[in-house]
């Protein structure tokens, strides 16, 4: 079954009358004529929060945000593209991932640059999932409290809770595997064109890629930390050859059935 339907089922829950996601407002119906699948792009931190800053003084707040406008530019009329912030501005993680479920994006992927500083030598492109123990106790943990709405409007029968519980996890494992493939697909491409990270492919417990209902990325374009990174990421011209290879890719992975 599909994760859409997965999730419509438990939206609406005819047949079990389950009040399972009713704590959260269900998106509004996608406007007429719009056909293309809805990529929400994350320009990490922003306002008050520069994220990491290089030894020349590069905030990574400013250079993700150039590459996520860039991305949006090149995939205009392929992939309806909805930024999380277009200034400089702070937005809490909660929010990121808030934004992303209420655009039913079918592709969530946050910007970022890397920094370690106890690792110069460390440079390259990444790709982060949400780590599998962390997302099955994000989905747990939602399911919960999604179900509190039982105390105020009557509790589903132990059975119902069970078919819902099972629903809710499937839902979640289909994302991750969406994840997954985004990952593997994204690094394989990327790679053909911009330096990687050892190990590029990594998984790590980030707040903003635990929506349980939308397959969830996160890049590190780089490391400021590194000079010849930094060098990378201060430039105009790179920053533009990493969001062209990152439109190139998030387009081809958009075309996989997985993410309809
Ligand atoms: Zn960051």
């Amino acid at each position: 079954m599909n994760r859409r339907l997965l999730l419509r089922l438990l939206a609406g829950a005819p047949l079990l009358s389950l009040p399972v996601l009713a704590a959260t407002p269900r998106p509004q119906p996608k406007p007429a004529g719009v056909g293309l699948p809805v990529l929400v792009l994350d320009p990490g931190h922003g306002g008050r929060d520069p994220g990491a800053v290089g030894q020349s003084g590069t905030y990574e707040k400013n250079v993700v945000l150039d590459i996520a406008q860039d991305i949006a530019t090149r995939l205009e009329g392929h992939v309806a593209v909805k930024l999380t912030r277009e200034g400089d501005r702070f937005l809490p993680l909660a929010d990121r991932v808030a934004f992303a479920r209420e655009a039913q994006a079918n592709l969530f992927i946050s910007i970022h640059a890397d920094s370690a500083p106890d690792n110069p030598d460390a440079r390259g492109l990444s790709a982060y999932t949400l780590s599998a123990t962390a997302s099955d106790e994000f989905a747990g943990q939602l399911a919960e409290s999604e179900n509190i709405v039982d105390q105020r409007y009557g509790a589903a029968t132990a059975q119902e809770e069970v078919i819902a519980d099972i629903l809710y996890d499937l839902a979640a494992k289909q994302t991750i595997s969406a994840s997954r493939f985004a990952k593997s697909a994204l690094i394989k491409g990327a790679g053909r064109d911009l330096p990687l990270l050892d190990n590029p492919k990594r998984a790590a417990n980030f707040a903003v890629l635990r929506a349980p209902d939308v397959p969830s990325l996160l890049i590190e374009t780089g490391f400021l930390s590194n000079p010849q990174d930094e060098d990378i990421l201060r430039n105009r011209k790179d920053r533009q050859q990493i969001a062209a290879v990152l439109a190139r890719e998030i387009k081809t992975i958009l075309r996989n059935p997985l993410f309809s």
